[in-house]
């Protein structure tokens, strides 16, 4: 088979892992399929990138030198236990120094002119890929497995320039994904793709957006026409519900394209939003499988779409970061065109919505984004509707979260609200607002932040998700 095998942050995090991972590539490589790889940065390292270029930009000058050490220190020791060929491994050092000098440079210039933009953040943050790639590529090498790596743009990943959340160009990416992958493989060279990175047609480095080595995975599947795409992680694969809330959550063994969009809109995984559009659109299987248990069968994400008898309630998902916005006036009811002035003022300002509601008794809509949009938000509709007399108050609500359950039929089948409801009540939590889901296979509910986990487990108890 052809398969795309992505390794998270934490399945490369130290050199034990990296051989780990190594060792398993060889394994599949040895039983006769085909092997692109793509990585993700060090685990933590992303994080720790995006808090250099905010650091630097007041002017910290030793900082950063520190910084940079102890980044080169962290990436040696792991290339040192990931491989044991010297030669290997030297070249590997002179590579992780070279990159490191580059990053000092960078952050260098951001401390001199004390502004990190938008575009020089994301050069900044893909050192995480370009340090880790060279590790995974080293450790393969030293095993005698012919491997080359490259960046999310060598191999071909083109997107728009809008850094932070480039938006591949699949027309001229998927091309270039397959010629340059594909002559790699025709020489049985194994490519190690830096995950989350991409390009602009002019050469500037973007990225995809956090979580976004999922998407990179999905993307080169899709180019590449591969039998399945395999995002190895930490965990046994996709769970009923994040098991650092609920330790009982259950590995669902399958579940359809349409569920795990919505689960991982919702929050789940950490996932990029859009990591599984490529596949989905090309029907190509995902699997989620465990680095640290690779016999588990993992969590099979296909086209198939089945309802469950026991209960259409497969998972459940908490996003928190969240804001819950109102906007009332007599002018919400009966005035034709309001709502969509208003989800037109959104757009205009790139804000996207996770969950809509409109009451009519009490003349109001409300509607929930990300917490780091909104006061754009709230200034945006403030100044194009207030004044017109039809909208009174533009209000807001953050400490919120989003609770939901997904699952095939949820929409359909009665009651589901009602168990969700009583659930909920039965802990004493008050329900501010709830909404069917992006994509009718869940339904969500907006709750304070405090009230989460008892929200959560009570809902993971009345659907009994602890026997996925
Ligand atoms: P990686 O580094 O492999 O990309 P992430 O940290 O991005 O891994 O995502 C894996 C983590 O997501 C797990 O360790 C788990 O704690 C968390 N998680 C949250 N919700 C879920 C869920 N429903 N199923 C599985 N994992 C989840
Ligand atoms: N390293 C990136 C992040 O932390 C991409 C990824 O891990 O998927 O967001
Ligand atoms: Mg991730």
């Amino acid at each position: 088979m052809k398969l795309v095998m992505k390794f998270g942050g934490t399945s490369v995090a130290t050199g034990e892992r990296t051989r780990k991972v190594a060792e398993l590539i060889e394994r599949y490589r040895s039983e006769g399929h085909q092997i692109v790889s793509v990585v993700s940065a060090l685990d933590g390292v992303t994080e720790d990138l995006l808090g250099a270029a905010d650091r630097s930009q007041l002017g910290d000058g030793p900082y950063k030198d520190d910084f940079v050490a102890a980044l080169l220190e962290r990436h040696l020791k792991v290339a040192g236990a990931a491989m044991s060929d010297p030669e290997v491994l030297r070249r590997t050092n002179e590579d992780l120094l070279r990159k490191s000098d580059e990053l000092r440079k960078v952050l260098t210039g951001i401390a001199y002119v004390r502004e990190v933009t938008p575009r020089s953040r994301d050069t900044i943050v893909s050192f995480g890929e370009r340090l880790s790639t060279p590790i995974l590529a080293g450790a393969l090498v030293s095993r005698g497995i012919s491997a080359t790596f490259l960046t999310g743009g060598e191999a071909g990943i083109l997107t728009d320039a809008n850094f932070g959340e480039a938006r591949p160009l699949k027309g001229v990416t998927y091309p270039e994904l397959e010629k340059r992958l594909s002559s790699l493989l025709a020489e049985h060279v194994l490519p190690v793709v830096a995950g989350f990175t991409g390009q602009t047609q002019e050469g500037v480095v973007t990225t995809l957006g956090r979580g976004g080595s999922d998407y990179t995975a999905t993307l080169v599947g899709a180019a590449i026409s591969a039998d399945e795409v395999w995002i190895w992680t930490d965990v046994d694969g996709l769970m009923t519900c994040d098991p650092r809330i609920i330790p009982e959550s259950a590995v669902l063994p399958e579940l359809s394209f349409q569920e795990a969009v919505e689960m991982i809109v919702f929050g789940a995984k950490a996932m990029h939003p859009r990591a599984l559009e490529p596949a989905m659109e090309a029907s190509i299987p995902v699997r989620i499988k465990n680095t640290l248990n690779p016999e588990g069968p993992g969590t099979l994400i296909t086209k198939e779409l089945r309802v469950r008898a026991r209960s259409p309630v497969k998972a459940m998902t908490i996003a928190k970061g969240v804001a819950v916005v109102t906007i009332s006036g007599a002018g919400i009811v009966g005035v034709p065109g309001t709502a969509a002035k208003v989800f037109e003022v959104l757009g205009r300002n790139g804000i996207n919505i996770m969950m809509i509601s409109q009451s009519v008794s009490e003349a109001n809509i409300s509607f929930v984004i990300r917490n780091s949009v909104l006061e754009k938000a709230v200034n945006a509709l403030e100044i194009s509707l207030l004044g017109g007399g039809l909208i009174r108050e533009v209000s807001s609500e953050d400490e919120v979260c989003v609770v939901s359950v997904v699952g095939a039929g949820v929409k359909d089948t009665p009651g589901v609200a009602a168990r969700v409801f009583s659930a909920v009540a039965s802990r004493g939590v008050n329900v501010r607002m709830i909404a069917q889901g992006s994509s009718e296979m869940g339904l969500s509910v907006v709750v304070k932040e405090a009230d989460s986990r008892a929200a959560i487990e009570a809902i993971h108890k009345e659907f009994e998700l602890s026997r996925a």
